[in-house]
């Protein structure tokens, strides 16, 4: 294969997640460059690619944007095989709109694959179902970090009436909160706050819209973690899903040490981030 990239998401932490689709391509994959959000067991798919990493966060300095696209760029032009992999889904508060327009402006072939994005992920994994008949008729996604530093439209997403999936959103819970209330949603409104969303160290933390700054402050709750604001965020998570799905995360304990070594990396990696 030559001259193409393909975007891939990883989904939000569990291997298990990962799409058969990029599994394949990471089979196929000569160069990974992968995200710090990635979970770094899905390389198991890729024993003989080069790894570069190039996240944002962890500590490490940032890997200037401008930098990834000429690196994509270069190791495609030599006619290798480019897996570009992210956390979550590409296209979801991941620039895969804009590596994928770049490298096409530029005569790249590019295949964008999908993943399971975290905000999904992690209401299913604490058992909320994001849409629910009688309940909530729409879900939107959402970020509380924007690149000018501008607020999103909180007062009228609260009059959205669907349920809110906010990604980047713990260091902006006050502002989230405010602008919420502000905006006419009731303060008893049901909030899920879900940590490692899928990992086996997710931690949740129920409050309501008038009492989430405070609960997410004695709770600690650290990044990255996804707010669900709505009715369905009320449900409970005590059904057998988030318990069924850590306990098949276990399996990691028996897969070879590289590999748990990477995990215990990972985990000590996420905690650095906070
Ligand atoms: N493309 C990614 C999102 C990247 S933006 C996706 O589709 O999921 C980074 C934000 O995603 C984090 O700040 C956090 O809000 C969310 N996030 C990513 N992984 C997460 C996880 N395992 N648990 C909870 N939130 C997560």
């Amino acid at each position: 294969m030559s001259a193409k990239v393909w975007l891939v998401g990883a989904g939000p932490g569990d291997p298990e997640l990962l799409t058969l689709k990029a599994v394949r391509a990471l089979g196929e994959a000569q160069v990974v460059m992968i995200d710090d959000l990635v979970n770094p067991a899905v390389l198991e798919h890729c024993p003989n690619a080069r790894i570069i990493p190039v996240g944002k966060r962890g500590g490490c300095r940032s890997t200037p944007q401008a930098f990834i696209h000429r690196l994509m760029l270069r190791y495609a032009r030599q006619g290798k095989c480019v897996v570009r992999l992210k956390g979550g889904d590409p296209c979801i508060f991941g620039r895969g709109g804009e590596e994928a327009e770049w490298l096409s402006a530029r005569g790249i072939e590019v295949e964008l694959v999908n993943g399971i994005t975290a905000g999904l992920a992690g209401a299913t994994q604490s058992g909320i179902s994001l849409t629910q008949r009688g309940v909530a008729r729409g879900v939107t996604l959402v970020t509380a970090h924007t690149q000018d530093d501008s607020s999103p439209e909180w007062q009228a997403l609260a009059k959205s009436g669907t349920t809110l999936v906010v990604y980047m959103g713990v260091s902006k819970l006050e502002q989230v909160q405010a602008g919420l209330l502000e905006g006419g949603l009731s303060a008893d409104t049901p909030v899920a706050m879900i940590e490692n969303a899928s990992l086996p160290q997710q931690r949740e933390c129920r409050s309501s819209l008038a009492d989430m700054y405070r609960d997410a402050l004695t709770f600690k709750l650290k990044s990255p973690a996804i707010l669900v604001i709505g009715e369905v965020a009320a449900r409970s998570s005590d059904g057998a899903f988030s318990r069924a799905d850590h306990h098949r995360n276990s399996k990691l304990a028996r897969t070879p040490d590289g590999l748990v070594r990477m995990m215990s990396n990972y985990a000590a990696s996420i905690d650095e981030i906070n």
